[in-house]
């Protein structure tokens, strides 16, 4: 990927002071979406991180994860499962509780959504704490699904959400 796009992706991400709460600066990927060159921008970035793996299925974190990952799978001709904020989904579901950098929060998963052994690519705007995505990782993990890589457009590197995610490969774009 042309280190051009990537500073062009890196210089439309927004930053909202106090968003959702006083003391959290939220990136707003908005610019980027709205913008057809820079949103067909992202996915390419996901797409050649993606390609060549033999991936079986991509998981979308609820709700910016679903915008970047249903047009990765739709690209790769494989499937898209949601993972969903607890109420969402309408079947039976695992779930998994965790603490997001401004609240708690639960994900749910649907029970029969990845057949056991697929390879999952895990896909999401943004790591943080690391905290949604480790209970990501936990339900993949738990319907039988085998995590090869997260992906992320942004990573807020102080944060070490990375860790969290170990031993899973993690791999981010725009990184603050
Ligand atoms: P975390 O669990 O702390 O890694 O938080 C990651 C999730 O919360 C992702 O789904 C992000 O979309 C969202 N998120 C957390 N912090 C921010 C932030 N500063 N700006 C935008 N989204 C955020």
């Amino acid at each position: 990927m042309a280190e051009n796009s990537l500073s062009k992706l890196h210089a439309a991400v927004r930053d909202v002071p106090d968003f959702p709460k006083a003391g959290i600066i939220f990136k707003d990927i908005t610019p980027i979406l709205k913008d057809g060159a820079l949103f067909r921008a992202s996915i390419d970035i996901f797409l050649d991180q993606c390609r060549d793996k033999r991936i079986d299925k991509i998981v979308g974190i609820d709700a910016r994860g679903f915008l970047f990952g249903s047009a990765v799978a739709y690209e790769l001709g494989i499937g898209f499962v949601p993972l969903r904020k607890k109420g969402r989904l309408p079947y039976q579901t695992e779930s998994a509780r965790y603490s997001l950098e401004y609240g708690e929060a639960e994900m749910e998963l649907h029970i029969d959504a990845i057949e056991r052994g697929e390879k999952i690519v895990l896909i999401d705007d943004l790591l943080a704490t690391g905290g949604t995505s480790a209970s990501a990782a936990t339900l993949i993990k738990k319907v039988g699904g085998d995590l090869i890589e997260a992906i992320f457009l942004i990573e807020l590197e102080f944060l070490h959400g990375r860790k969290k995610l170990e031993p899973t490969p993690v791999t981010s774009f725009l990184k603050y």
